[in-house]
């Protein structure tokens, strides 16, 4: 037998939930697959298949491998160091943005020495004060993007910005980032730049809001079932499930677990379960946690440890061996991220990017 734990990934949930996104705008959609496609592994060939025509990562070393597996579409890597290996992105032709000046004057060095010409698109930050330029910066360096391409190093094909609260339809922010993007763009033309992407959505203003789509759409949490809007019925794509290792009998009143921070209410039986915050667990959980075990949901007893956590069973007859299902789409009543997330005090996104490394991965089709 290998691990107890299998972390089932549902392509075709990726591909109904890439074909629903794409059929819902009339911009193009990227589909990011950054940290390893949200945890889903090879997402990326699913979403070209279904819709998706270019591919979105954060870094260059993030880029090169899905061009190792054949992927022709475009790819961009948004977010790098400024003395980053921009020569593999060029070999490989990895689009790159350009968050600041100095980024942008170091990726047409690089294009210089080496012949090539980048694929670049600018972007700024337009009210996030994260990754992206300063409203200040823009003029300056709309100028200067002009001038490598005069030159022929640099290629501007995307103006593209951040939004901060899409997750809240119809907030002030997300009208105001719309707005000064467009402004973005419009200076970009003043200054001669061509690009054929302005982008701006990610999942939550590509679901609840068309005006933010522009030309293209950035899609990730939505391919996985993941709606931070909470709008759409978007279906999940990982089911986590693992088998009980062992069951005991025990009287009212037992300490269960580290600090022992639970105490069992009547005589019951425990099952211990092979999965901790190694696996991705999350240790700070509400009282309110269940996983399924023979169609019923049973809570959590005591503290997550790193590799075990203790299930109280009550008067079932769970035996060592039988499945337990953590999370999954929902079909079976098992709980979903979203139930996970919010017993956590998370984000669906947390809990997929970090299933630990010890739990097997198996690929459905
Ligand atoms: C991660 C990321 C996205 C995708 O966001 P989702 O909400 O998961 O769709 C889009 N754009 C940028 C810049 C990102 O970092």
């Amino acid at each position: 037998m290998h691990s107890p734990t299998t972390l089932r990934i549902d392509g075709r949930a990726i591909v109904e939930n890439t074909r629903r996104i794409a059929a819902s705008t009339r911009a193009e959609v990227m589909a990011v697959v950054k940290a390893d496609g949200f945890g889903h592994g090879r997402a990326a060939l699913l979403a070209l298949e279904a819709g998706a025509t270019r591919l979105g990562v954060t870094s260059i070393e993030e880029a090169l491998p899905l061009r190792w597996a054949g992927v022709e579409a475009p790819i961009l890597s948004w977010l790098n160091p400024v003395d980053a290996d921009i020569v593999s992105a060029l070999r490989h032709r990895i689009e790159l943005a350009a968050p600041s000046l100095a980024h942008l004057a170091r990726i047409a060095s690089e294009a210089r020495r080496l012949g090539a010409r980048a694929s670049v698109h600018l972007h700024l930050d337009t009210g996030m004060s994260r990754d992206g330029a300063p409203a200040s910066d823009w003029r300056t360096m709309c100028a200067l993007a002009r001038e490598y391409e005069r030159e022929g190093t640099v290629r501007v094909v995307g103006i593209m910005s951040h939004l901060a609260r899409a997750d809240e339809p119809g907030h002030p922010l997300t009208v105001r980032q719309r707005l000064l993007t467009d402004a973005a763009a419009r200076t970009a033309r003043s200054r001669g730049l061509t690009p054929r992407f302005v982008h701006l959505a990610a999942t939550a203003a590509t679901l609840t809001d068309p005006s933010t789509h522009f030309d293209l759409v950035r899609v990730g949490a939505g391919l996985y079932g993941i709606d931070p809007s909470r709008t759409t019925t978007l279906r999940g794509a990982m089911t986590l499930t693992t088998h009980v290792t062992t069951v005991r009998e025990v009287r009212a009143g037992t300490p269960v677990g580290y600090g022992a921070g639970y105490l069992t209410r009547e005589a019951t039986r425990l099952a211990l379960v092979p999965l901790g915050y190694a696996d991705g667990i999350p240790r700070a959980l509400s009282p309110d946690a269940r996983v399924l075990v023979r169609g019923r949901r049973v809570p959590i007893a005591g503290a997550v440890s790193m590799d075990q956590l203790v299930l109280d069973v009550g008067g079932m007859p769970v035996q060592a061996g039988e499945e337990v299902t953590v999370f999954g789409p929902g079909d079976a009543g098992e709980p979903t991220l979203a139930e996970w997330a919010g017993w956590a005090g998370t984000i669906e996104h947390e809990l997929v990017t970090r299933v630990g490394p010890r739990v097997h991965v198996e690929a459905a089709a």
